[in-house]
């Protein structure tokens, strides 16, 4: 048979039951499977040829119908903090981005999970760029391959700097809900990354159906992206909240650690100078909050280019974290990393093939106030 290369089965999106099913259906024993993993993953071959513990004559047969494919790195650059980002080309010519967070006692990344977004949230760049495709299982599981690859080049693979994964790169990882669940899988398992569940985290902008079903089905840790206290300017803000409001939202937060007493569901809160941020809000946060198992990450704005937001100054930001911890909520301000390479929280954009239209609408819009204020 003739197959061209990308026709292959890409080995780097296949989780556990994945992988035992192709090495059985070669007629295979299964435990080949843990050992391919632990090439791939563990050491970082993309070699089917450097798989030794496999006979030459199995080598060739797996080389004939499959191969290890990462997506490319087109890009790379360290912020003076140690913030690195990777920006990813995927074979279509769309690019997603990667950020490495290091800090002292652990080294956080930040993963994508989509080309772009539909979900528009008023304050995030990545919205801005409309919306292309769904990440492959191999293009999400790639980032943390490429990653842990290239930050291991010193310690060895297996002594890598990747300590936690958190999927708040591009995209809302729900959407993409069957790949991100499969990729991270991989993350935990042990014969690949061997995170564990409190170390992998997922963040959503709040789709509680999905959040239901990823309940049942994952431990990964939860974080909800709630940067509005009520209703009226959480539909500002993040607009799914027209389709899931807070009172919904917040039965499922209440609910999801249910059975694990001491699990928290991480509350996300960007701080915009005069939107969200004064004492009021802090109230309605903290009456919001009572009865749910939270706590809460203020996240300093990170501004880009045409937002009418403004980032809280640092006294308002010490003021209203000040009122949580008094009503004993445990709050923490997130430090802004990365910000002059453009790897902060909101400020990764990728190269989207917008298929949604968004920035055209949004061009024909401002153009339309132009002429009407003329
Ligand atoms: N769609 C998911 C994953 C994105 S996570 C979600 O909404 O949770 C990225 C986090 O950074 C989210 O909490 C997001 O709301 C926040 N964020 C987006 N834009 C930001 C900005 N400009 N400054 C600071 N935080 C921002």
């Amino acid at each position: 048979m003739i197959t061209t290369q990308n026709s292959k089965m890409n080995l780097l999106g296949l989780n556990r039951a994945a992988m035992q099913n192709f090495f059985t259906e070669l007629g295979e024993k299964s435990y080949r499977a843990e050992q391919a993993l632990k090439w791939i993953h563990f050491h970082g071959v993309n070699d089917i040829h450097a798989m030794t513990n496999f006979s030459k004559t199995l080598r060739e047969k797996i080389s004939s119908i499959a191969e290890i494919r990462p997506p490319e790195i087109a890009f790379e650059s360290t912020a003076p903090d140690g913030t690195h980002k990777w920006v990813i080309k995927l074979s279509d010519g769309n690019c997603v981005e990667t950020v490495y967070i290091p800090e002292k006692t652990r080294g956080t990344l930040c993963v994508s999970s989509q080309v772009g977004c539909i979900l528009n949230c008023d304050f995030c760049s990545t919205g801005k760029q409309g919306f292309s495709r769904n990440l492959e299982s191999a293009e999400i599981i790639g980032q943390v391959w490429i990653a842990v690859r290239s930050l291991s080049e010193n310690n060895g693979m297996h002594d890598h700097a990747v300590t936690n994964v958190v999927m708040m790169g591009m995209g809302e990882p729900l959407l993409n809900f069957d790949n991100v669940v499969n990729s991270m899988n991989i993350m935990l398992d042990d014969f690949c990354y061997g995170l564990s569940k409190r170390r992998v985290t997922l963040s959503t902008a709040g789709l509680v159906p999905a959040m239901n079903q990823l309940r049942e089905i994952s431990d990964v840790a939860l974080a909800v992206s709630l940067h509005a206290p009520n209703d009226e300017l959480r539909n500002v803000l993040v607009p799914i909240n027209k389709k899931y409001p807070l009172k919904e939202l917040m039965q499922t937060c209440k609910e999801y650690f249910k059975d694990q007493p001491r699990r928290y569901v991480t509350m996300e809160y960007v701080m915009l100078a005069g939107i969200n941020d004064q004492p009021e809000h802090a109230k309605q946060l903290i009456a919001l909050l009572k009865d749910v198992p939270a706590k809460v990450n203020l996240i300093p704005f990170n501004p880009f280019p045409n937002t009418i937001y403004r980032r809280s100054d640092q006294d308002t930001i010490d003021h209203f974290r000040n009122m949580l911890m008094a009503a004993h909520i445990n709050c923490i301000t997130r430090k802004t990393r990365g910000q002059e390479i453009d790897a902060a929280c909101g400020q990764l954009v990728g190269q989207v093939k917008d298929r949604t239209r968004r920035i055209e609408r949004l061009q024909k819009k401002s153009a339309r106030a132009t002429t009407e204020k003329i």
